[in-house]
């Protein structure tokens, strides 16, 4: 391991943009293939090749083909497994990860109140365990209209009340951007924020800056997902600057589906950075992009040289851009100076 790997690789770090869903690894998948008889083709085989991933609308076809082996509330627990495991490899302590009902409700299988009281039951276990802290933040979902968006938020609302754990946070706006603008789910957020959730939402990975000036101004969204189409605009890169609006950015998958971004090299995130936006480093799906939390580090700082302060710097944009409390961020950040010797 080189010197920059090892520097990064002995940070402990915040996630605030993951898929549980994509961290499950292939193994995984094979077991459950096994345990419910479904071949293992060339489909599945090629699982964790993102050269067949080339935009999101093919990502999401993969997301949704490997969600159909979920078919048991228990299956989720390889869910938990893998995002423990994903984590502790990472040096990660705390993540806020989006979990999509959408459609494992759809298949009819598995209820609402069975998929997220096996996941917080299991995250409650595994955090005892390792001392891992994974919250959730439902993907309510742009792909199937805001019907079944306000239909995710009410069972949401509904969950949080009872969920003693307090791990369900917020919910999410993910999914198919184009052909499904913010603007069609603005009751869905209001009524979210009505209710004591977090929001965020993904914007501007696949659609200019207007869908980002919507997730900012008609969502009220607390923190932009991707965001990379601000680019285009540096009225809203001031904007975000200016009311230190989070961009939870995922280099690696804006490289791979390419949109905004064709090379490393070329991402924004040094812009964002320079201009004084919030800017803090994700993976979005791990095992679908196959990518890490401490490869995206190295990425960006090999790309786009951040050098160690700066590294040190997204890594502490990352958490104060959680929705811990304050008293709770100083702990963990006196925490992680000392760790990297800066105490
Ligand atoms: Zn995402």
């Amino acid at each position: 391991m080189g010197g920059l790997q090892k520097y990064i690789a002995s940070i402990p770090k915040t996630e605030i943009h993951l898929h549980i869903e994509a961290c499950v690894t292939s193994d995984s998948y094979r077991e459950l293939m096994d345990k419910y008889d479904i071949p293992h083709d060339a489909k599945t085989n090629s699982l964790t090749d993102f050269s067949n991933i080339g935009s999101l609308a093919s990502m999401l076809e993969s997301f949704w083909f490997v969600q159909s082996f979920f078919r048991e509330p228990e299956d989720f627990l390889y869910v938990v497994d893998d995002v423990i495991k994903y984590a502790q490899k990472n040096n990660i302590y705390y993540i806020e990860g989006f979990a999509s009902p959408s459609m494992v409700l759809n298949r009819g299988m598995i209820s609402f109140e069975q998929m997220f009281s096996t996941l917080v039951s299991g995250f409650d276990k595994a955090e005892k365990k390792t001392g891992v802290d994974v919250r959730l933040i439902v993907d309510v979902s742009r792909s199937f209209g805001p019907e079944n968006a306000m239909k995710n938020l009410d069972l949401t609302v509904d969950f949080a009340k009872r969920d003693k754990s307090k791990r369900v946070i917020g919910i999410g706006l993910g999914g198919q951007e184009i052909g499904h603008p913010c603007r069609d789910y603005k009751e869905v957020f209001a009524k979210a924020r009505k209710a004591g959730l977090h929001t965020v939402a993904h914007a501007g990975e696949e659609v200019g800056p207007e869908s980002v000036w919507e997730a900012v101004d008609l969502l009220r969204a607390e923190r932009v997902g991707h965001g990379t189409s601000a680019s285009q605009d540096p009225s809203l890169i001031e904007r975000l600057a200016k009311d230190r609006i989070p961009l939870e950015i995922c280099p690696t998958s804006n490289v791979i589906t390419k949109k905004y971004v064709s090379e490393m090299a070329d991402h924004p995130i040094r812009r964002f950075f320079d201009e004084g936006v919030v800017a803090t480093v994700n993976t979005d799906d791990p095992v679908l992009f196959s990518v890490e939390l401490n490869e995206e580090y190295e990425r960006v700082a090999s790309a786009l040289g951040f050098s160690r302060d700066e590294i040190l710097l997204l890594v502490k944009n990352n958490l104060m851009s959680t929705f811990l409390s304050d008293s709770e961020k100083n702990v963990h950040w006196k925490r992680v100076q000392k760790a990297v010797g800066r105490l």
